[in-house]
């Protein structure tokens, strides 16, 4: 639909014949050419970074998007101290008012829509479409489905003995920490602020340091809608510097993180060196679509090239490893490439691309290095392997689709998060062995099963080591679901009712009946 027109929903919907129609580019343009630098959100207001300012970038062209200051451990601790300050009234507030202020959030965020799915275009490399129909509804959901929760936080009452009532409180934290990786900015910001607020905590949120834009610019959305000032403040920087600071700060009673294992053992550290606060760990996957011969195998390959190279292969819940009984092995993995190749890989602000350009440099280094490493280790390349990297692309991060063949479990490749565009193809014999080799890897995190035979669908979804298991789809999210994983995809659940018990704490309350 690039050049075509687009209707923009929402803010001046008063006047909607005033409403200029603009195509993606030209609106993402605009916001690219009017971006400030970019500051703190500390205590309703935003503040000037004491730490070295970072260049933020944007992967499709190379250019640089602005600055961005980074939040110093003395700024940290100012935004930490604000939360503490500001969590007792929005604690205290009545949580109809609370369930009002989410369901606002909820509302601005929809009529910013355009603007927010082109930022976060701009900012990470996915392209406008997928940042529209994939990045805002789910963020948008979840604001939607925690306010509804702001009045059904209850405790229970326990028959305890002796002339004693018991009953539990469920209580606020106190001020969450939030760290979150680049994949999906606004969509993880959304999936850690919506449940903290409306458990009644604070919240200091900390975003990538290579993706700041959307979550800065839901300040003001937030102040809008009447976020008490300092309930939310928003501190971008480094991970080793500002991550690191709010990571160790003994303010902070809860911290919540998406990202990778490596960060993660050092957050677990730094709670144990602080105040061991408790932690819950979103981390990444390299999980296992499998297929069986009775499967609908139309739906089963669309669902597989998806799978893994939507969002450029940068998703936690990828699916990297393409498990394949053994007689429909060739036909699908013929499939899967064919689709592979046809896929229009560039600007991501037009909207027939069906695949972005990678976050970073790094990143694509870091695919190089798994695909060298998957050819030395014998494994086939049938499509991809390379950086695309002709006059129209040559600026930007972008990678071709890549499909291995022949891989085996103890490759790299079938081993390691890659997090970008390559998949890896292995056949299996049997139920026993999908198994076996859908769980012959350190993480966790969701798993796919296809096939037409409802025993083994369960069988299987009981045997899977994950967090989620999809029988015959892929991507089961909802904002009412859990999702999260077990092994190194790490531990705790971000939405549904589960994550609220990561933000609450239970206590318990006995009281003295008399005789
Ligand atoms: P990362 O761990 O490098 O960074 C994530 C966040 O942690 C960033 O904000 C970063 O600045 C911060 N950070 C880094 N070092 C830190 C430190 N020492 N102390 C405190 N904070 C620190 O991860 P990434 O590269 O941004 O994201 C990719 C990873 O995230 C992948 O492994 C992916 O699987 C995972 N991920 C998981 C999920 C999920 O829900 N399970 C979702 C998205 C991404």
């Amino acid at each position: 639909m690039q050049g075509a027109q687009i209707e923009r929903k929402g803010e001046r919907q008063s006047d909607p014949q005033s409403e200029p129609v603009t195509s993606f580019r030209e609106r993402a343009q605009a916001l690219a050419r009017d971006l400030p630098a970019q500051r703190l959100w500390i205590g309703g207001r935003w503040s000037e970074g004491d730490g070295e300012a970072l260049a933020v970038w944007n992967p499709a062209t190379g250019e640089r998007l602005t600055d961005v200051a980074e939040a110093t451990a003395i700024q940290v601790d100012e935004a930490v101290q604000a939360a503490q300050a500001t969590q007792p009234l929005w604690r205290n507030m009545e949580g109809a008012e609370r369930e009002r202020i989410l369901w606002r959030i909820a509302d601005l965020l929809e009529r910013d829509a355009l603007d927010l799915a082109c930022l976060e275009s701009l900012n990470n490399g996915k392209t406008v479409r997928e940042a529209l129909q994939g990045d805002l509804p789910p963020a948008i959901d979840i604001f939607r489905y925690y306010a509804g929760w702001t009045r059904k936080i209850e405790g229970e009452t326990i028959p305890v003995s002796g002339p004693h009532l018991c009953l539990t409180l469920r209580e606020p934290a106190g001020v969450v920490g939030a760290i979150i990786p680049w994949n999906y900015p606004l969509l993880m910001a959304a999936w850690k602020l919506a449940p903290a607020l409306a458990a009644g905590n604070a919240v200091v949120l900390k975003p990538s340091e290579y993706t700041p834009l959307t979550a800065l610019r839901l300040a003001s959305i937030l102040q809008e809608a009447g976020i008490p000032d300092g309930l939310v403040n928003i501190v971008p920087g480094r991970g080793a510097t500002t991550g690191h600071a709010l990571a160790r700060h003994h303010g902070v009673d809860k911290l919540a993180f998406t990202g990778s294992v490596r960060t993660a053992r050092s957050l677990l550290y730094a709670s144990a060196d602080s105040n061991l606060k408790p932690l819950s760990l979103e981390l990444g996957g390299k999980s296992p679509n499998i297929i069986f011969a009775d499967a609908d195998l139309d739906s089963a390959c669309e669902a597989a090239w998806k799978a893994i190279f939507a969002n450029k292969g940068e998703i936690c819940n990828a699916g990297s490893r393409l498990l394949v009984q053994r007689e429909i092995y060739d036909d699908v993995l013929a499939r899967v490439v064919a689709r592979a190749r046809t896929m229009r890989v560039g600007d991501p602000l037009d909207e027939r691309t069906d695949m972005g350009a990678q976050i970073s440099e790094l990143q694509l280094r870091r695919i190089q290095h798994y695909v060298d490493a998957g050819l030395k280790e014998g494994a086939r390349l049938c499509c991809g392997g390379e950086r695309l990297s002709d006059e129209e692309r040559r600026r930007g991060n972008f990678y071709a689709p890549t499909v291995f063949a022949e891989v085996t479990s103890d490759m790299a490749i079938a081993q390691d998060e890659i997090f970008g565009p390559v998949l890896a193809v292995l056949p299996f014999a049997d139920e026993q062995e999908a198994i076996e080799l859908a769980n012959d890897t350190l993480y966790g995190l969701v798993s796919a099963v296809w096939t037409g035979n409802t025993g083994r669908a369960l069988r299987m979804a009981r045997a899977m080591r994950a967090g989620s298991v999809w029988i015959n789809l892929w991507n089961g999210f909802d904002s009412g679901a859990p999702f999260g994983g077990v092994k190194h995809s790490g531990f705790g659940r971000d939405m549904g009712h589960h994550a609220l018990e990561q933000y609450t704490t239970t206590k318990a309350v006995w009281i003295h009946e008399g005789r």
